[in-house]
């Protein structure tokens, strides 16, 4: 059971307070990639407590092989995972080095309600040395890269483990870390006890206690993205629909400097208009609900063979033996799954290239830069 204020959805609440109380009318969803999530925490927590000499070798070996069968499981992911338990284990090591008596704690449940009412998280891993207490977020998803820098997440797992060993530690500063092996990303905030403290309680328990109660003000930005209201939510969709507002000029044609407004807001307006048909597909199929206008359908869809190896018998009795597609090479991210990215680099070492991508249309503040144009080579090539 999660709680309302969850520390991973701390970003959202906090920026927008009234998204915890709307989030409860909707249930729980599983995607692959969270379990894919749980599943990664499980292999580098076994790995973390094994190098810690908490489990046997052969508890060890059971476990592992019992989370080898998880359909979703891959050399790729022991990889990343057995990366980032390095990394872990760097840190713990040069912590020790310079205090013995350092501890270092997985999985820990960590108990925030003192600023956040029924808040807790698990900490994945807790350094506690000296004065310094450090906080270990695996990150397993891909999709966007993580920053511990004002992260609320991380600092709240902070706070849980702060309040749970001040009594006995005198810990005077907090380093919090995100390591997200499958982009190479590693980020780290360090705060003194008095900064986390004073956010603590400037800005995360008075914005609990709004959302807790449902007040406050909406406010759309980038912590929508896994907003369970996000198809639904009424200012997401003025936001959205803002576009429509917007005063272009009066002529027949748009000129460019509209066409780059239109372009700045289309992905964000595809996105929410994909959410909408997915949720209300669901709705449809699901639970019922007729939307005035529309009407569920059965889909196109392509005969296929009932039985491949009875077909091939009769096709080869029959005189046809060309009747098997030729052998194709799994593609390079499968390939990588399959035999692990190290296997696959230094295997296949000088056998896969990159070749040159398409031109794409970004915003400027993309990383990549920018391509010379057509038009500008052509002025170029003119003036020689
Ligand atoms: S979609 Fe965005 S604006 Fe709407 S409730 Fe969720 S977080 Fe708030």
């Amino acid at each position: 059971m999660h709680a309302k204020l969850s520390a991973s959805g701390a970003h959202r609440w906090m920026a927008c307070t009234p998204s915890a109380n709307l989030e409860e009318q909707f249930p729980d969803k599983s995607s692959e990639y969270a379990e894919e999530g749980t599943l990664a925490h499980s292999l580098a927590e076994l790995i973390l407590r094994y190098n810690n000499n908490e489990i046997s070798k052969k508890t060890y070996s059971t476990r592992l092989n019992k989370l080898k069968k998880d359909p979703l499981y891959s050399q790729e992911m022991q990889e990343y995972v057995e990366d980032y338990a390095l990394q872990v284990w760097e840190q713990i090591n040069e912590v020790k080095a310079a205090c013995p008596d350092a501890q270092a704690l997985f999985e820990q449940r960590l108990d925030f309600s003192d600023y956040v009412p029924e808040g807790f998280g698990t900490g994945d891993v807790v350094i506690i040395a000296d004065d310094m207490l450090q906080i270990i977020d695996l990150k397993y998803g891909k999709g966007v890269g993580v920053s511990a820098i004002g992260n609320p997440q991380l600092r709240l797992y902070g706070l849980g483990a702060w309040l749970e060993h001040s009594m006995l530690y005198d810990i005077r500063r907090i380093r919090m870390t995100v390591v997200q092996p499958r982009l190479e990303n590693v980020s780290t905030e360090e705060l003194s006890i008095e900064e986390l403290l004073d956010w603590a309680e400037t800005e995360v328990k008075p914005r609990a206690r709004l959302a807790m109660e449902g007040e406050g003000e909406f406010c759309v930005g980038d912590h929508c993205r896994f907003c369970k209201a996000f198809a639904t939510c009424r200012a997401q969709k003025d936001h959205q629909m803002e576009l429509a507002k917007y005063e272009f000029a009066d002529s027949e044609l748009l000129d460019d400097s509209e066409i780059g407004e239109v372009l700045s807001r289309v992905d964000a307006l595809a996105k929410w208009a994909e959410a909408v048909k997915d949720y209300a597909f669901d709705q449809a199929l699901n639970h019922g609900v007729h939307y005035d206008g529309w009407k569920l359908v059965e889909g196109r869809s392509n005969r296929r063979y009932i039985d491949d190896t009875r077909v091939a018998e009769v096709l080869q009795k029959a005189g046809y033996h060309e009747i098997y597609k030729p052998k194709e090479l799994q593609g390079i991210t499968a390939m990588e799954k399959l035999i692990g990215k190290k296997q696959f680099a230094d295997l296949l070492d000088g056998l896969v290239e990159k070749p040159e991508g398409k031109p794409v249309l970004v915003p400027q503040t993309d990383k990549r830069p920018e391509l010379d144009s057509a038009e500008k080579i052509k002025n170029e090539f003119n003036e020689l």
